[in-house]
């Protein structure tokens, strides 16, 4: 992945892609103090650029650093979306602690940020599309806000996501639905989830884990439709009422469930329509197009 045309924006410039370079004492690396985002343009416009950068700096704040650019400064991701000649991408800003000190402490390292971007299509596999992705429940949980910064979108989170995610591809599924550390339903490893039962749709209360930018879209998609969002605490067991299930996420978009370990989910009216109103409003011109 790092060989390759294109440019990436590096601390206010663009450079070409292969001549990125940071130093093997980068303090992130060792340290997991870095922070970022995930973003998707569509028809060359970035799907909510500004509330992604706002995230971007708060997950900075929550690790205990300042991110050296502002909001409208790293709207320069569109920028990089040109730069590129994209149309359809996934947008990757990072931020994070250098190289300048080793250890624990690191007050004195330079904060960089780099946003580079490249062609995107799904996340998950389109054939799921019909029926619905193969999910399992995950071991690790997501931790408890006490013990770790929950609400950032920090690098070292990611870790037993990684673990998780690999383990459930393995296995032959898709995903992996994480628990929180009380043992209800939290999030998969990269997108948040939903469900439905008797026309309401539920979804866990994002306390210790990511509000997503998606989850937050397709709430306010669903009440446009007039159905009523529940936000609850929901357990493992209660997934045997759900008719239901979806996932939402940046990358994931909306994506329809058709089992989670031994419950399963017939993808119906509401996860087609919610798919779709998701569609047209981040692919307006591709919905006139198909509509046409
Ligand atoms: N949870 C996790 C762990 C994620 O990585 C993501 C993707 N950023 C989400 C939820 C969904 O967030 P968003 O809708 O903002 O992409």
């Amino acid at each position: 992945f790092d060989q390759r045309d294109g440019t990436i924006w590096f601390n206010g410039e663009l450079i070409p892609w292969n001549d990125v370079r940071v130093h093997l004492l980068t303090h992130a690396l060792h340290y997991g103090s870095a922070v970022f985002e995930g973003m998707r343009a569509y028809d060359g416009e970035i799907f909510k650029l500004t509330e992604h950068n706002q995230r971007l700096l708060e997950s900075a704040k929550i690790l205990d650093f300042e991110v050296p650019y502002s909001v409208a400064e790293l709207d320069s991701a569109r920028e990089v979306i040109a730069a590129n000649h994209l149309s359809d991408a996934y947008v990757r800003p990072l931020a994070w602690r250098g190289s300048e000190q080793m250890g624990v402490s690191a007050q004195k390292t330079k904060i960089n940020v780099a946003i580079a971007a490249w062609e995107w299509g799904a996340y998950f596999d389109p054939a799921a599309i019909e029926k619905g992705m193969k999910l399992k429940f995950a071991k690790y949980r997501r931790p408890d806000p006490a013990t770790a910064p929950v609400h950032s979108k920090a690098a070292g989170l990611y870790m037993i996501c990684t673990i998780e995610k690999h383990r459930a591809e393995r296995e032959g599924f898709a995903d992996a639905v994480m628990l929180d550390w009380r043992g209800y339903v939290a999030e998969c490893t990269g997108a948040n989830i939903f469900f439905v039962k008797d026309g309401v749709i539920y979804t866990p209360i994002a306390d210790c884990f990511l509000d997503g930018i998606t989850r937050r879209t397709v709430m306010g998609l669903a009440k446009q439709r007039g159905w009523e969002v529940v936000e609850k605490r929901i357990s493992p067991e209660e997934l045997a009422e759900f008719s239901e299930c979806f996932v939402t996420g940046t990358a994931a978009e909306v994506m329809p469930v058709g089992s989670i370990g031994e419950y399963s989910f017939v993808p119906g009216e509401i996860t087609r329509t919610l798919m779709a109103d998701y569609a047209a409003l981040v692919h307006p011109a591709k919905s006139i197009a198909a509509a046409g």
